[in-house]
């Protein structure tokens, strides 16, 4: 028996999926042309499925800061900050990002994922509780279990719920961090922040909100939820990633809490990792400038999410509860998923492919999306292939005799 016997049933069922040109956990990408094209298995394909909402990522600016940083400090920093050292560009990338979110301090992260698990196990230690929405990403329930702290899930997007929870615990002298998403990376929901920041007030809790979807997207200035929903003095913590919107790698936290810094000597996916390279610094660094000083990138960005949210729902597809730069299509099986992702992709248009138990819905999910670089007629297009293979398989009704080929 192999030390990886106990994968049996993945490795099926992974492999159930198609051969490599086939298998939407195989693709790969031949080249990218842009922000929103690439080719894949030789053939040009509209990219939606890339969290390069700002369209970043073949941004002149970007590449050229990040060009001259390889040339002035190198490939890489090769170890972690606290037995390295920092470069100028960390404690810079700090200070613009603590500046921008108007908060005291600032720390940034390998990836956003290391970003969760530091600040998931360390804020909350053994005699205190995590309060997690269930529908978390990865990276927080990974944090959560990285930690000591007792772990205690809410009903996604219930405040009542949440107060219930958190009145349990109110003669328990721990600290309770309470742990929310901007906007959620399935269906493209949004926290009920208000109502969840009054639960916080009134319980006497701690908030951090995940803004990794929402940062450069959601907002007058593109800070997230906690900015739409005027909410921000209740958010003890901001954590986000540089991996969407920024359109590079890494992570950050922001607060304003005093003896924050000791957090660089206690988050060990902090401490025992390389630090990030001077080339995404500075590429991240052009990006936030970029995204404040343009803020018709976000209205862009928004006109195209509603653009593509309203197209599908009005064919009868099942989206997710509102319009947001994440779009997912439900599809009930998950043989009809695999078929109707890979005529997608034939049709040259890319997504992700979401299959339960990864789903809140326990649905398969066709999850796309959209950038503020994809022009109308990028999104018109993708509609129409949707339009045409959902018929086509039974996924939407007919509007018109369709022959199944
Ligand atoms: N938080 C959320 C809500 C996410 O969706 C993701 C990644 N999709 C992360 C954190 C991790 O970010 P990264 O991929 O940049 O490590």
């Amino acid at each position: 028996m192999s030390i990886l016997s106990k994968f049996d049933h993945l490795a099926q069922t992974y492999d159930r999926l198609g051969p490599a040109d086939s298998n939407p956990l195989k693709v790969t990408f031949d080249r990218i042309l842009s922000s929103t094209e690439g080719v894949i298995n030789g053939r040009q394909t509209i990219l939606l499925g890339t969290n390069n909402y700002l369209g970043l990522t073949f941004d002149e600016g970007c590449i050229e800061q990040s060009v001259a940083a390889v040339r002035s400090f190198g490939t890489g920093t090769t170890g972690s900050r606290v037995a390295n050292g920092s470069y100028s560009g960390h404690r810079d990338l700090e200070l613009a990002m603590a500046q921008f979110y108007g908060r005291r301090h600032g720390m940034v992260f390998s990836t956003g994922y290391q970003a969760n698990l530091s600040m998931l196990s360390t804020l909350a230690g053994r005699e205190d509780y995590l309060i997690l929405d269930s529908d978390s990403h990865a990276s927080i329930y990974d944090g959560a279990r990285l930690g000591h702290a007792e772990v205690i899930r809410f009903r996604h997007n219930d405040p009542d719920d949440l107060f219930k929870r958190l009145r349990r615990l109110k003669d328990h002298p721990g600290s309770k961090l309470i742990v929310v998403e901007g906007i959620y990376s399935m269906l493209g929901d949004s926290a009920p922040l208000a109502e969840i920041a009054q639960v916080k007030r009134e319980t006497g809790a701690y908030l951090l909100v995940d803004e990794a979807h929402s940062m450069g997207v959601l907002g007058a200035t593109g800070r997230g939820l906690s900015e739409a929903a005027g909410v921000e003095a209740d958010v003890d913590f901001i954590v986000g990633t540089f991996s969407k919107s920024l359109g590079s790698v890494g992570g950050f936290c922001v607060s304003d809490i005093d003896g924050f810094e000791v957090l660089r000597v206690a988050c060990r996916p902090y401490m025992f990792t390389a630090s990030l390279p001077p080339a995404v610094i500075a590429s991240t660094q052009e990006a936030l400038r970029r995204m404040i000083q343009e803020p018709g990138m976000r209205v862009r960005l928004r006109d195209n999410a509603e653009r593509l949210y309203h197209g599908l729902s009005s064919l009868g597809f099942q989206v997710g509860p509102q319009a947001s730069p994440i779009v997912s299509v439900a599809v009930n099986d998950n043989e009809t998923a695999v078929r109707f992702w890979n005529m997608l992709l034939h049709g040259g248009l890319y997504v992700n492919l979401a299959l339960p138990p990864a789903t809140p819905t326990n649905k398969p999910l066709m999850r796309a999306s959209i950038s503020a670089a994809h022009t109308p007629r990028q999104i018109d297009t993708a509609i129409a292939l949707f339009a045409d293979i959902g018929q086509r398989l039974g996924v939407i009704p007919s509007r018109e005799p369709v022959a199944l080929v």
